[in-house]
């Protein structure tokens, strides 16, 4: 596949800038609405975006799972969909694109990314067994914990400092791998994980080089090496701009490397393309044969795997453009341009730009918030309630308490501003940058947060919470006398 060009495009006048390289044909009208009714709506799902309605939204950057925009040829495909239980072209069709695309042989579909990790953990972790990754995911991490296993997380030192600009911030410490194997010998390790574009230190890729030296360790332990692909487009991209030895190699081929280092690969679907789903690779016909019985039971036949037939069929097309250059450099493209703004703005934010969305860090933001008031908490909330834009708390909030119920505080309070692939233009961007901008000029006026109703489990998904005093209707008043009538 040739490129059309690729994101950011240099400008007569010097600028860099992230032009979209798409046109639009079908839309979604977006709301802005009054200060007063932002209020209301935020105060009505407890101080928590997950509890919002998009009605009172404008820009939802709360996450890119299953929010990807859908190209031309993807939405078309799904009018072909082959409906049939087993034996479906449609399925064939995808299995076709995972195994030229991943170039694994052996596929099974799972109806999304965290049904991959239960097969997988169900059938490889033992009670007592330990996982060395280089970040934990939230679904990742449960199903491993579910069947005993431990993880353990060996990023390197930059990974989670605020401002690096180390390229890979995604990479397993080699030397710390080395000293995890001696510490709980091979035995207690069933694999190692590698997720691309790690998504909870702010989307930050590894390096083919770091992946090629965890391949050789595991060689010489006869460790499997297991591949997270949920964001596997975006970490080619940034190895192709990063790492010298790739700026000239297609995508298409550095996302085969990749696949072919890990003896196992699963995805959500979700990020990959656009549509729910997700699956597992491999060319090893014993690891295939140990997984492919879990999933009748727990997915669905073998040719639908709890997918239905159209998502299946726009799968396909999505995995193929996957490869296409003009389409994954979308995303970073609009982050970089995001992340660069915010950071000559003097707006504390993760660098270097990652992939999946930009990470305002808010303690460096709300320094007068302490961390037990959940910053990136409040953050999201004055941000929801002075500009419509929705993001979401990657902090204390999405933590857990301890034993003596106290809050276990967060490595990073940050605030995730996700950008779905081709979803949101360069003046919508603008108008996110600008409202931070002022947010952040009036910071002091943001107070914090307190929990009013907590749930046991994964309290961020539907907590409710309150401001320690009256901070929101301040803040509300100091935009109106700034922006009058203006939303
Ligand atoms: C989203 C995600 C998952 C889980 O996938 P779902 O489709 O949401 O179940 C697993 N790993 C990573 C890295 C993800 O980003």
């Amino acid at each position: 596949m040739k490129t059309n060009g690729t994101a950011p495009i240099k400008f007569y006048n010097g600028n860099q800038i992230p032009v979209e390289l798409h046109k639009v044909r079908i839309v979604q009208k977006l709301h802005l609405k009054p200060i007063e009714e932002r209020l209301t709506a935020i105060e009505k799902g407890g101080y928590n975006t997950f509890l919002l309605n998009t009605e009172d939204i404008f820009l939802d950057m709360l996450t890119d799972s299953g929010t990807n925009a859908m190209s031309d040829n993807q939405a078309s495909s799904m009018l072909r969909a082959d409906d049939a239980y087993s034996g479906s072209q449609s399925y064939y069709r995808m299995e076709n694109a995972l195994r030229e695309v991943f170039g694994k042989h052996y596929i099974l579909p799972a109806h999304q990314g965290r049904a991959a990790e239960n097969v997988i953990s169900k059938v490889f972790i033992k009670e007592g067994d330990v996982i060395p990754t280089n970040y934990h995911f939230t679904t990742t991490m449960a199903h491993i914990e579910i069947n005993g296993g431990k993880v353990l997380e060996i990023y390197t030192d930059e990974a989670i400092k605020i401002k690096s600009d180390h390229p890979f911030k995604g990479n397993i410490d080699i030397n710390r791998l080395k000293n995890v194997i001696k510490e709980y010998g091979a035995e207690k390790i069933p694999f190692i994980r590698l997720e691309a574009s790690t998504n909870l230190i702010g989307g930050q890729p590894f390096s083919m080089a770091n992946m090629r030296e965890v391949r050789e360790i595991a060689d010489k332990h006869n460790i499997m090496v297991v591949l997270d692909a949920s964001l596997i487009g975006e970490n080619a991209w940034f190895i192709k701009q990063r790492e010298e030895e790739f700026k000239n190699t297609h995508i298409k081929d550095i996302l085969l490397e990749m696949c072919a280092i890990s003896d196992l690969l699963y995805f959500s679907s979700r990020k990959v393309t656009s549509t729910r789903g997700g699956g597992i690779c491999t060319n090893d016909k014993d690891i295939y044969m140990k997984l492919r019985d879990l999933i009748p039971l727990y997915e669905g036949f073998l040719t639908y795997g709890g997918m239905s037939v159209r998502e299946i069929e726009a799968m396909a097309v999505g995995l193929y453009e996957t490869t296409d250059d003009t389409i994954i450099c979308q995303s970073p493209s609009f982050i970089n341009y995001a992340v660069n703004e915010l950071d000559k703005a003097g707006i504390p934010v993760v660098t270097p730009a990652g992939a999946l969305g930009c990470h305002v860090d808010a303690m460096g933001f709300l320094p007068h918030v302490p961390q037990e008031e959940y910053p990136a908490g409040a953050l999201a909330s004055a941000l929801f309630i002075i500009s419509g834009c929705r993001g979401m708390e990657r902090g204390t909030i999405s933590s857990v308490r301890d034993e003596n119920g106290k809050d276990i505080l967060a490595d990073m309070e940050l605030l995730r501003l996700a950008f779905p692939r081709r979803v949101f233009t360069l003046s919508q961007t603008m108008f996110l940058l600008d409202r931070l901008q002022w947010l952040y000029d009036n910071r002091g006026l943001v107070g914090g947060l307190k929990f009013v109703e907590e749930p046991p489990v994964l309290r961020f998904f539907m907590g409710r919470l309150a401001p320690v005093s009256d901070w929101p209707q301040k803040l509300a008043a100091k935009f109106k006398e700034d922006f009058g009538d203006s939303l």
